[in-house]
C-alpha cells in the first residue's frame, strides 16, 4: 500500500462479530491488530506490573484508568511496526479522555476511520444466550450491553464530530459483513 498506512478504530458490541472481522480487516488492510483487552490479558498472564494493576479491575468488569491505558497505547503506537503498517485499534479508546489522547498521539487527522460495527442489542442478546456461558443470564447480558452503550455513546459522537465515524451494518453472513468492511477500507487506502 502506498502513502501513509491506515489508522483504524473499531467499535462493536459484544457478540457483534468484531473479533472475527478484526482478523478479516487486518488481512485486507495490512494493518496490525492492537487489542487493549488482549494486551491486558497477556499482562495478567505474565504477571507484569500492568497485569497486577489491571487484573482486579478486569474481573470486576471495570475500566483500567485512562492514564494507564493512554500510556500503554502511546508506547505501542510508537513502535516501528505500527509506523510502517498502520493499526486497527480494538478496545481503545473506551472513553473520550482516551480518544483525546489518541488524537494527540496520531495527530488531528490521524484517524482514517472509526468503524462502528452495528448489530442491534436484540440480535447480540440472542447470540450470547445461544452461546450460554455460565454468567450469561439474560440479566447479566443486558447489564453488560447497556454499560457498553453508555460508555460508547459519547465516543460515537466524538468520532462523528470529527467526520470519521463509519457505521457498518453487522447483520448478515461473515462474508456479507466483510464485503461492507472491505469497501470502507478500499475507499480510504
Ligand atoms: P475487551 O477484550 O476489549 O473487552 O477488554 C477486556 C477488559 O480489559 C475490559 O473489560 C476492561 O476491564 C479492560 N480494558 C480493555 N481496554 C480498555 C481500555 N481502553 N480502557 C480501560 N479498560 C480497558
Amino acid at each position: 500500500m502506498s502513502g501513509r498506512p491506515l489508522h483504524l478504530v473499531i467499535l462493536g458490541r459484544q457478540g457483534s462479530g468484531k473479533g472475527t472481522q478484526c482478523v478479516n480487516l487486518v488481512g485486507h488492510s495490512g494493518t496490525l491488530h492492537v487489542s487493549t483487552g488482549d494486551m491486558l490479558r497477556a499482562a495478567v498472564a505474565d504477571g507484569t506490573e500492568l497485569g497486577k494493576k489491571a487484573e482486579a479491575i478486569m474481573n470486576a468488569g471495570g475500566l483500567v484508568s485512562d492514564e494507564t491505558m493512554n500510556g500503554v497505547v502511546a508506547e505501542r503506537l510508537a513502535k516501528h511496526d505500527i509506523k510502517e503498517h498502520g493499526v486497527l485499534l480494538d478496545g481503545f479508546p473506551r472513553t473520550v479522555v482516551q480518544a483525546e489522547a489518541l488524537e494527540r498521539i496520531v495527530g488531528k487527522r490521524g484517524i482514517d476511520a472509526a468503524i462502528n460495527l452495528d448489530v442491534p442489542v436484540s440480535v447480540v442478546t440472542e447470540r450470547m444466550l445461544a452461546r450460554g456461558g455460565s454468567d450469561d443470564t439474560a440479566e447479566a447480558i443486558a447489564r453488560r450491553l447497556s454499560l457498553y452503550d453508555e460508555q460508547t455513546a459519547p465516543l460515537i459522537d466524538w468520532f462523528d464530530d470529527r467526520g470519521v465515524l463509519v457505521t457498518v451494518d453487522g447483520l448478515g453472513t461473515e462474508e456479507e459483513v466483510f464485503a461492507r468492511l472491505r469497501s470502507v477500507i478500499d475507499a480510504r487506502a
